[in-house]
């Protein structure tokens, strides 16, 4: 007799959806003489999705069901007296996998696995296999009731899930480029991936299970970033940002920050999904084009604001030749005193219009400069007291001088005006007292780090002052010519505008630093030469020896300009000294006279004509006429005329708007 208690635990098992309930099947006739062992019986062997059979104590087959026969593939009388050991593989066999599990079942009751068996072709599956011993009333081991399932497909799939879920966590751990981890509801870090490791340099075992606030600078925590971040998350369901974050080793970074909340099936908050990216490498990037394209704007502002005020300087000194000259003329024939005063103011005037002019061709980079080998350290010692005296006794004025300073190739005289403007602007910005430092270093710099500025090495001189300072949009304006925020008849705005023409035209650099409330640095760069300075190197003064006049010559003087008014005035001018003058319009014109009239002793001529020039003009005139004397006139600095007409040294050149008394002078030299 069965103990029958295992088989109908069996029916209960999951799955099993060709289980008919024999017990119940209305098809069956309910009068059905069957008793419930034939029923049960019947039940067991109509299963198809379990292999149901039985062993004898020693392991050999007594009965087979048709899932038996479907699952493994023998049929009843094929197997029935077989020793079930078969059905395992080789390796189990040999490993005495079957005797351990009847053993097991006998001493514990049960034996419960999965593992693979083989089928009748060869072919193996994976089987959940269940073992019950079997008893009679007496307790007497009887033989095993076997179940065994076909779960391979079951087993595929999890496999698979397994398999796919490994890849995708390798696949978030190895991202080296984002950090991914994730967050509980509450900000712990639950888990962290490479690139986690990478861009913020704590490996997991560091940081999980603490709150990812520890990312934050002080600043943003103190602020309550952190805690906004994961509300706006939650609430609706993304949160996007950049900022700063900190690195294990303290190191800051500008991180593009996302956080997605994630829900449950329930719509219940689970945690957050973090993904943080180091974009500082593209934030440098972005800012110093920003800078570069600022700089570039600012450049070429200047650039067009000098070539504008260097062409109205340009003409604006002709008008003023043209006065200059005819209050010369006048004077030389009105005696009357009231007369006199009156052209001696209107020169004044002139005078005044000329050294303006001169201040903007500085800017515009076209003032002559009579250039030497200079220690700025020695010019600036002997300038300090004029420095010093421009300065109040309210303001501490101190000089730090850096040893070993190389030469600068430089226009003493306009970098002391220079330094004196700068110091003067100090002065302005600190009207209740301050400190100002002058300093000389000597630095190197590589190619753009200054402006336009090509790599070597500098000198430079620093002006420091702790006055008012400036805010952006004047520190950007401040080296344009005009611009001052000072009340009308207190500044020019020419200040700055001369140093940035100056410094540049030397081939140097001028920089702001400047913070509201806090004061100024000017810096100006200079390159430093490899020579020595030269042994006097201070102001230089113009010699004006006003010998008395002994008899006028008789002369005659040939006065070429294109422009009628200037002619007029030079021809007056060489008149009035008692010269025989002849005029000429162009540069052609005056050619044509040259040829004509050898008796020329005089060519007074300007430079800057359309047709020939006026350095043409005069060395046609020195082939035509040798020993005739030339005077060129020209409203441009030499070096510009260098640059256009080449080697002019050989002749005398004044500088307009010229004096009727420097005119004479020149006459007297001139050969
Ligand atoms: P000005 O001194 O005639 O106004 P500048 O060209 O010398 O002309 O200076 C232009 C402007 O730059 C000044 O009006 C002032 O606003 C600003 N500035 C120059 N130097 C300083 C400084 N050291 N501190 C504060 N502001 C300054
Ligand atoms: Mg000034």
């Amino acid at each position: 007799m069965l103990h029958l208690q295992p088989i109908q635990a069996l029916i209960v098992i999951p799955g099993s959806m060709s289980v008919r309930n024999i017990m119940t099947d209305p098809q069956l006739p309910s009068d059905s003489p069957l008793s419930i062992d034939r029923r049960l019986s019947l039940l067991v062997s109509s299963v198809s999705d379990y292999a149901i059979y039985m062993l004898d104590p020693g392991g050999y087959i007594t009965s087979w069901n048709a899932g038996a026969e479907h699952i493994k593939g023998y049929k009843a009388e094929e197997i029935i007296g077989s020793h079930f050991s078969r059905f395992y593989t080789e390796e189990d066999r040999q490993a005495g996998v079957p005797e351990r599990a009847l053993r097991t079942a006998r001493e514990e009751g049960k034996f419960e696995a999965e593992s693979w068996r083989v089928r009748k072709d060869g072919s193996r599956f994976w089987a959940s296999v269940a073992i019950d011993p079997i008893r009679d009333e007496n307790g007497q081991l009887i033989g095993f009731a076997k179940v065994t399932r076909d779960v391979t497909e079951r087993r595929a799939a999890q496999e698979a899930l397994r398999e796919s879920e490994e890849r995708f966590r390798l696949l978030v751990q190895g991202v080296t480029d984002y950090a991914l981890y994730m967050l509980s509801p509450e900000g712990m870090i639950n888990n962290w991936n490479f690139g986690a490791e990478r861009i913020k340099g704590y490996s997991a075992d560091e940081v999980i299970g603490t709150h990812f606030s520890r990312f934050y600078t002080e600043q943003d925590r103190n602020a309550g970033l952190p805690q906004r971040g994961l509300g706006i998350a939650a609430r609706e369901g993304r949160y996007e940002n950049e900022g700063w974050r900190v690195r294990k080793d303290g190191e800051r970074f500008w991180a593009h920050v996302v956080i997605d909340a994630i829900y449950d099936d329930g719509g219940k908050l689970v945690g957050f999904a973090k993904i943080t990216r180091d974009i500082t490498e593209k934030k440098r990037a972005a800012e110093a084009l920003e800078q570069a394209n600022a700089a570039l704007f600012q450049a070429q502002k200047m650039e067009a604001i000098g070539q504008l005020t260097g062409g109205v300087a340009h003409d604006f000194n002709n008008l003023l030749a043209v006065m200059s000259n005819g209050l010369d003329v006048l004077s030389l024939r009105l005696q009357a005193h009231a007369e006199v005063k009156l052209i001696a103011s209107m020169r004044r005037a002139v005078e005044r219009g000329a050294a303006l002019t001169q201040q903007l061709l500085s800017f515009a980079r076209q003032q002559p400069l009579k250039v030497e080998n200079s220690n700025l350290n020695g010019l600036i010692r002997g300038f300090e007291g004029v420095l010093q005296r421009a300065l109040n006794p309210t303001i501490s004025f101190e000089v730090n001088y850096a040893a070993h300073l190389p030469a600068v190739s430089i226009d003493a005289a306009r970098f002391e005006a220079a330094l004196l403007n700068l110091v003067v602007n100090a002065r302005d910005a600190m009207p209740n007292g301050g400190q100002l430092r002058v300093s000389t270093k000597k630095v190197e710099l590589r190619a753009g780090e200054v402006g336009r500025l090509d790599s070597g090495s500098y000198v430079m001189v620093a002006v420091s002052d702790t006055g008012s300072g400036m805010p952006p949009e004047v520190v950007a304006r401040a080296l344009e010519p005009f611009f001052t925020t000072k009340e009308v008849g207190k500044g020019t705005g020419l200040g700055l505008s001369q140093v940035y023409g100056f410094i540049t035209q030397s081939g140097g650099e001028v920089t702001l630093h400047s913070e509201v409330g806090k004061g100024t640095t000017v810096c100006l760069y200079l390159p430093a030469t490899s020579g020595a300075a030269d042994s006097k190197s201070g102001t230089s003064g113009t010699d004006h020896r006003d010998d008395d006049e002994d008899g006028t010559q008789r002369d005659i003087v040939l006065v070429v300009d294109d422009e009628p008014d200037l002619l007029d005035v030079g021809a007056e001018l060489f008149r009035s000294l008692g010269y025989e003058v002849l005029t000429a319009g162009d540069g052609q014109q005056a050619c044509r006279i040259l040829k004509q009239r050898k008796d020329i002793g005089i060519l007074f001529s300007d430079v800057v004509m359309p047709g020939s020039n006026g350095v043409e003009v005069a060395r046609a005139a020195r082939n035509l006429i040798p020993g005739i004397k030339v005077i060129l006139a020209s409203g441009y600095p030499m070096q510009a005329l260098k640059t256009a007409h080449g080697e002019i040294d050989e002749f005398s050149v004044m500088t307009k708007p010229y004096r009727l008394a420097d005119l004479m002078s020149r006459l007297k030299t001139v050969h």
